[in-house]
């Protein structure tokens, strides 16, 4: 039997889940794919309701983590196995190397000598990165990390002599280690769906057809336009801007549920147009705003009262391309009555969040058709890998999942 916690997914609810189970005095081990923690909120500009930087709520979390000796974390790896059952979990988990040492937190030499540009995924391939790189600027833990084709190319030969002795080792080797636990709580959170698979939608056709992302990135001060919304194709402010709510939500033929948080996204994201450009027009297309509770509400009712955001209760059914380079939106008007074809000079798409369990399953963890983790005996989810919600209830689902993690240990240590 074993008294320590997994956690698997370094994310808001992971970190809290983490936190809570290492502050009731377990050890706790966080296994995460990427090279920092804080998972998706990391992307974001600001959150709602209090439209307070992520900063906020994540910095709070990566101090508790960083005081507490009873939490280890591994970063860039992934759960390979799980074998044994509640109480007595032997976890394979495998530790990929960074080809760096926790001294490197600048490595301006070695972008300077490195030649290959690639996308940077951080920001949705809307900029681009060297081989080497600081995930982003307040990466937790800050380090700078190598990509591994880099690091087995001459290139990271050029890189590494750039580099001040010691913070580059390129021969380092992934690891596999072995944990014993006795619960696991997944905590793998989402990742946003697919828009290509929208035919209709014409994202990656069309220039101007963002994401909500992509429209958070961008808006944020270390985005790729340096907090700038502007319109891809020419990198101008756009004076008209067309949200599409349920892009890929509540459809059969992608996601079949609501993805809860995409209209609050969207309010969102319109006090950001609006600040920018007080002038701009900005049209939403939404089957239902749902924007649940009385912060929630108050939020849509004062978006709702700004006399430049226009509401359009239909579906956008098809997308064209207009003139100069704008996008047509075009939907059923369901209240005002008739076809409606808006004219924008950009357009973002609300798409869902698919829980990552939708690509990448985790040997010995069972999911539902979704990917949505349905828990057993000893293995708990929380935040978005059990359903899509907000940051929130994310944190909330989290402190309950430490909670059955503990119980599982002392039902079976007794
Ligand atoms: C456009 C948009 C805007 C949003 N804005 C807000 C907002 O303003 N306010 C708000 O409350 N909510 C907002 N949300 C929702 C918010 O992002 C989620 O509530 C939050 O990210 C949930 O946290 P999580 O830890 O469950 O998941 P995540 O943030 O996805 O974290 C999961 C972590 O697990 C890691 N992981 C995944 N798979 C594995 C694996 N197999 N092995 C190891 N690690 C893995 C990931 O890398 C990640 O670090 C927004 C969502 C969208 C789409």
């Amino acid at each position: 039997m074993s008294d320590k916690i997994l956690v698997i997914g370094g994310g808001f609810a992971g970190l809290t889940a983490a936190c809570e189970a290492a502050e009731m005095g377990y050890d706790v081990a966080i296994v995460e794919r990427e090279d920092y923690l804080g998972g998706r909120v990391a992307q974001l500009n600001k959150y709602f309701p209090k439209l307070c930087p992520p900063t906020c709520g994540l910095e709070i979390n990566f101090k508790r983590v960083r005081t507490n000796p009873k939490i280890t974390f591994y970063t860039r790896s992934q759960v390979e196995s799980v074998s044994g059952g509640a109480g007595d979990y032997t976890v394979k988990v495998k530790v990929n190397p960074k080809f760096t040492t926790p001294q490197c937190m600048n490595c301006k030499p070695g972008e300077e000598a490195a030649t290959t540009e690639m996308p940077n995924s951080f920001n949705f391939g809307m900029d681009t990165r060297k081989g080497i790189y600081l995930p982003h600027p307040m990466a937790y833990p800050n380090q700078c990390v190598m990509d591994a084709s880099v690091a087995q190319s001459d290139e990271g030969k050029t890189i590494a002599e750039a580099m001040p002795d010691g913070h580059v080792d390129l021969s380092q080797a992934s690891e596999t280690i072995d944990l014993n636990v006795g619960a696991i709580i997944v905590a793998t959170g989402w990742d946003p769906y697919d828009a290509t698979k929208m035919d209709n939608l014409c994202f990656g056709r069309y220039e101007n057809i963002i994401t909500n992302m992509m429209m958070e990135r961008m808006a944020s001060p270390s985005g790729p336009t340096e907090g700038k919304i502007l319109r891809p194709s020419d990198n101008e402010p756009p004076k008209t801007i067309g949200f599409v709510q349920c892009a890929g939500s509540r459809d059969e033929n992608h996601l079949s549920y609501c993805s809860y948080i995409c209209c609050m996204a969207t309010l969102k994201q319109i006090t950001y147009v609006r600040e920018q450009y007080p002038d701009a027009q900005v049209y939403v297309f939404y089957i239902d705003i749902r924007s649940p509770g009385r912060k929630y509400e108050n939020f849509y009712s004062k978006v709702k009262a700004d006399d430049k955001v226009k509401f359009i209760k239909g579906k956008v059914a098809e997308v064209q391309e207009g003139s100069s380079n704008n996008i047509v939106l075009v939907a059923e008007d369901t209240i005002g009555g008739g076809k409606v074809q808006q004219e924008v000079e950009l357009a973002v798409l609300a798409t869902g969040m698919q829980p990552t369990g939708a690509k990448v399953q985790i040997p010995g963890i069972q999911y539902d058709a979704d990917g949505f983790v349905i828990p057993q005996e000893g293995i708990i989810p929380c935040g978005c890998a059990k359903r899509p919600i907000d940051v929130v209830s994310s944190a909330q689902s989290a402190t309950a999942a430490a909670l059955k993690a503990v119980q599982t240990i002392v039902r079976r240590a007794g």
